[in-house]
């Protein structure tokens, strides 16, 4: 059997571990690229070279940035005084684009896990802690997953925030978020956004 050029091996090779890639849709893709100009594909190139050179965490929040600060921790028109708290970027801008939402972020890189050993020191836990210093920050949101990860995270954040006289509030019970926030509708979201509770 006949193997495909190298070349065109290789991208479909690359492709491939790429998340929901499987063999067929990286063949399609690459014979796709390989009958476009020669200047589309160097701008998809470019791209992805320049995704890795300029964007870094937010050194506030963690929110992907191309500066120090993200565009939205540099916004002086958020709400200061509320801190949503997130796992992942992903749910961030999700949350974002329900358009409901003024105050700020904190992305904690992943959730406490015992069975995966993700200890609160592992995650921007210390660093959450040490925005809420000042007096600024009247509420900590916590839009976690209502699985057993996210539980435990909200839990273990609720018994730090609180004795600062913060209050600790989660978006409303039964909304699908964490990585199945890609799934929940904006207006869902934005609802439970609004309908949020005290821990
Ligand atoms: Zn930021």
């Amino acid at each position: 059997m006949a193997q495909y050029p190298e070349a065109l091996s290789r991208l479909i090779r690359e492709l491939k571990k790429l998340p929901s890639i499987g063999q067929r849709t990286a063949e399609r893709l690459a014979f796709h690229l390989l009958n476009q100009p020669e200047e589309e594909v160097r701008l998809l190139s470019e791209s992805l070279v320049e995704l890795k050179a300029k964007i870094r965490p937010c050194k506030e929040c963690f929110n992907f940035s191309e500066g120090e600060l993200c565009a939205i921790c540099q916004d002086p028109r958020r709400d200061r005084s509320l801190i949503c708290v997130v796992s992942h970027p992903p749910e961030l801008w999700k949350l974002e684009r329900t358009n409901g939402y003024h105050g700020l972020y904190h992305v904690l890189g992943d959730l406490i896990s015992p069975v995966n050993d993700v200890q609160p020191e592992d995650i921007h836990i210390e660093e959450l802690m040490q925005r809420l210093q000042g007096g600024q920050v009247k509420e900590v949101i916590l839009a976690l997953d209502p699985k057993v990860e996210g539980e435990a995270t909200a839990m273990y954040l609720a018994r730090k925030i609180k004795p600062l006289g913060i209050s600790a509030t989660r978006i409303a019970q039964g909304v699908p978020i964490g990585r199945d926030l890609e799934f929940a509708d904006e207006l869902t979201l934005s609802r439970a956004l609004q309908g949020r509770v005290s821990i």
